[in-house]
């Protein structure tokens, strides 16, 4: 049985040409495109390098293209993002911004990359595809008290995004003291944090900050803030941590990604092998649950919508799961 219609609840942009041309998207690009992050180009991507140049298409795109020398990007569009979520009768998607430093290496040795996506970035799409995208601000607190509350407050009232989103791989951890007087802000502006719980690709990710339990201390400290709690933190195999989390913090949701190429073939514990997972999350929390990729971690939406829908699973629930949760979570008609 097909879903009705379709939300994604996370996803990426920035890896776009324009991004990187007009707004400066650089430090994650380079990582994504060239692969001058060995993790990335290895370990998740694959490394392949015989992509043709200037060309792009999903099946010889992303993962091809890994490898590029800088200058020699393909032209990836925005308009690939649509027709993926076309294809696969998403029609609306919520666009991650991003902002922290990742750090190696102590002293003279140590070296550091930014991965920023502005949110003048993500209110250019929100505007140039009217009613397909949903934006939340990156924000990152080791900035400074002021800075951080600039951006959240810029990336809210200026740019018209609908939440925060707090990356943890960084070694911010979500409990951080530094982070509080930007939860009590989410509150008083009716806006939602969305923060990562997961294993992490990116050269420098600190796993360490990346487990539910931060997150608890969050919901408890903040009752009324509505928590996105990322991946369910799966890939760390914490994913009872995370039930534990849910279970008394009736504000949290959480989603299930990714699925799909080209993740699920190198993580072994992959939402895409899980069914069990979501049969638990049907059971106890079915309302709590959304669908959401990571795009373009997992792509083309098509391929894990089927994988969804080829599970023994309610029609009921994957109509919660697939739409409705994402639309009470986010306040989409
Ligand atoms: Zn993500």
């Amino acid at each position: 049985m097909r879903a009705k219609r379709v939300i994604d609840a996370h996803m990426h942009h920035g890896l776009e040409k324009e991004a990187i041309d007009r707004f400066g998207n650089k430090g994650n690009a380079e990582v994504w495109w060239t692969g001058s992050q060995k993790l990335m180009k290895i370990d998740v991507i694959g490394g392949a390098t015989d992509a043709q140049e200037g060309e792009f298409n999903w099946t010889n795109g992303v993962r091809r293209r890994v490898g590029a020398k800088w200058g020699e990007i393909p032209d990836y569009k925005a308009e690939h993002i649509i027709e993926s979520m076309d294809e696969g009768r998403v029609t609306q998607g919520v666009l991650c911004g991003i902002d922290g430093v990742f750090t190696v290496g102590l002293g003279k040795r140590q070296r550091s990359w930014e991965w920023k996506v502005t949110p003048e970035y993500t209110k250019h799409l929100m505007d140039r595809f009217p009613g397909r995208f949903l934006g939340e601000v990156g924000v990152y607190p080791p900035r400074g008290e002021k800075e951080a509350m600039r951006e959240l407050e810029r990336g809210i009232n200026e740019f018209g995004c609908c939440g925060m989103k707090i990356f943890t791989p960084t070694g911010f951890r979500a409990n951080d003291p530094r982070a509080y007087p930007l939860y009590e802000k989410c509150i008083e502006l009716g806006v939602h944090a969305t923060i990562h719980t997961n294993a992490e690709a990116c050269i420098g990710s600190r796993m360490s900050a990346c487990t539910p339990f931060h997150i608890d201390d969050v919901a408890n400290d903040f009752p009324d803030l509505h928590i996105h709690m990322l991946h369910m933190a799966v890939y760390l195999g914490m994913e009872m941590q995370a039930l534990a989390c849910l279970t008394h913090a009736p504000n949290m949701y959480t989603s299930c990604d990714p699925l799909g190429v080209p993740i699920d073939s190198v993580y072994p514990m992959s939402w895409v092998k899980r069914p069990d997972l979501f049969r638990v999350m049907e059971k106890i929390f079915p309302r709590r649950l959304m669908y959401g990729t990571d795009f373009p971690i997992s792509y083309p939406h098509r391929e894990s919508i089927e994988a969804i829908e080829g599970m023994d699973l309610s029609e009921e629930f994957r109509n919660l799961l697939f739409c409705d949760n994402a639309r009470r979570f986010y306040k989409i008609k």
